[in-house]
């Protein structure tokens, strides 16, 4: 391994660094007060207490009219799972529409359920150059049978934010449920569940500095959807097993911070966004931005570099540098297979291959994003003299 003098962590859509006010919120948690929730002695009371604290917390971010619309889950792929497999089992109809740029919690789970022989299918719908779906899309797509809509609230690969208020009420109109997968806006742009008129909302911690292994899921007042996990009868019988206190806490807690940065955060980092782009697109000849100007996540930045593996350019920015950031490929699965994401939005399979994903957070610093600037316009040089494909 080198020898590092710094890190630079510019991969923030794949997880953050837990912040310090959450780790002191949760450490009581972790030692003396060790209770489970459920039972009735003073151990037992104060961690229900602390995890009553948390629901409110979190009902707080979303602006939830009620802390009982919230139940806290294992992360974002388990509130997905849940929404989109109670919604169809609990219901008799038979049908899903979701955008074909969802992450793979809710992709996968439709085709698995397609493919359980309940003849159960789905449609996912196409998006723009840009990654948006067009609400008229979904207004043909929907069917008498349709049981659910899970359109994301902003991708994780390039931002894009969908216009989620107009296909949820699109979505209403033929009595339909809806679905919004907020893992990617929870904690970095206003996530209203009563403004975006949605049934159900995934998010999950370690998006914003809580800790892995936590998140909720959002489910409307009056909402009908089957309980996903059975045994004990935990969050209102609706999802059992031990509540993780400690990771429950840190999820309060970081949605309270996220909640008081929001406005704060937000323009300096679409700020640091601008500034990054601007310096790769002067240092770097023949890169594309994938990422959306406007409509986009702040913090966010995906591009793609003719003539150069994504790859390789991962792996020499972390080597020779220290910058930690991730590539367009889907190495979730172990292949190197382009992003259903960049080909969804008209990247071509060949220059998919050279696109890099920066994402930002709380403690980025200008610092950081002019070293990364200067450490992308040395190693291109690098990976391009490489290169069998660059001519340039
Ligand atoms: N949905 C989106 C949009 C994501 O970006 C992710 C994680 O990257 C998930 C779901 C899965 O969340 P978790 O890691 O909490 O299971």
């Amino acid at each position: 391994m080198a020898n590092r003098q710094q890190t630079i962590y510019l991969d923030n859509a794949a997880t953050t660094m837990v912040a310090l006010e959450v780790c002191e919120a949760m450490l009581p948690f972790l030692g003396e007060s060790y209770g489970n929730s459920t039972t009735l002695y003073h151990l037992g009371s104060a961690a229900q207490q602390a995890a009553e604290t948390a629901r409110q917390q979190v009902a707080g971010l979303l602006g939830a009219e009620k802390e009982e619309e919230i139940y806290f889950t294992s992360g974002g792929t388990e509130s997905d799972n849940w929404a989109i497999i109670s919604s169809v089992l609990g219901q008799k109809k038979r049908h899903l529409v979701i955008s074909s740029i969802e992450h793979h919690a809710v992709l996968e789970t439709c085709e698995d359920l397609a493919k359980l022989g309940l003849e159960i299918d789905f449609t996912a719908l196409p998006v723009d150059v840009e990654g948006r779906v067009n609400p008229e899309e979904l207004r043909r797509a929907l069917r008498p049978d349709t049981a659910l809509v899970s359109i994301m609230h902003a991708n994780n690969e390039i931002g894009t934010v969908e216009p989620i208020r107009e296909l949820a009420e699109i979505a209403h109109e033929q009595g339909v449920l809806f679905h919004t997968d907020a893992v990617q806006t929870a904690g970095k742009i206003p996530v209203d569940v009563k403004e975006l008129g949605v049934d159900m909302l995934s998010l999950s911690g370690h998006k914003f500095h809580a800790p892995k292994g936590t998140g909720a899921l959002y489910l409307r007042k009056g909402t009908r959807l089957n309980a996903f996990m059975h045994g004990g009868g935990h969050e209102r019988n609706r999802r059992s097993g031990t509540v993780n206190i400690p990771g429950v806490v840190g999820l309060g807690k970081a949605a309270e911070l996220a909640g008081e940065w929001l406005e704060s955060e937000m323009p300096r980092l679409k700020q640091l966004t601008e500034k990054l782009w601007t310096g790769i697109a002067a240092a770097i000849p023949q890169v594309t931005r994938n990422s959306p100007v406007e409509g986009s996540l702040p913090g966010m930045l995906n591009v793609t570099v003719a003539g150069a593996e994504g790859e390789a350019m991962l792996m020499y920015l972390d080597m020779h540098h220290g910058i930690c950031i991730s590539s367009g490929s889907a190495c979730t699965t172990g292949s190197l297979d382009p992003s259903h994401v960049l080909l969804a939005i008209g990247v071509p399979a060949e220059t998919a291959h050279g696109s890099l994903r920066f994402s930002m957070s709380h403690y980025t610093t200008e610092a950081e994003i002019d070293t990364t600037i200067a450490a992308m316009s040395v190693e291109i040089e690098k990976v391009r003299a490489m290169s069998p494909t660059w001519d340039g």
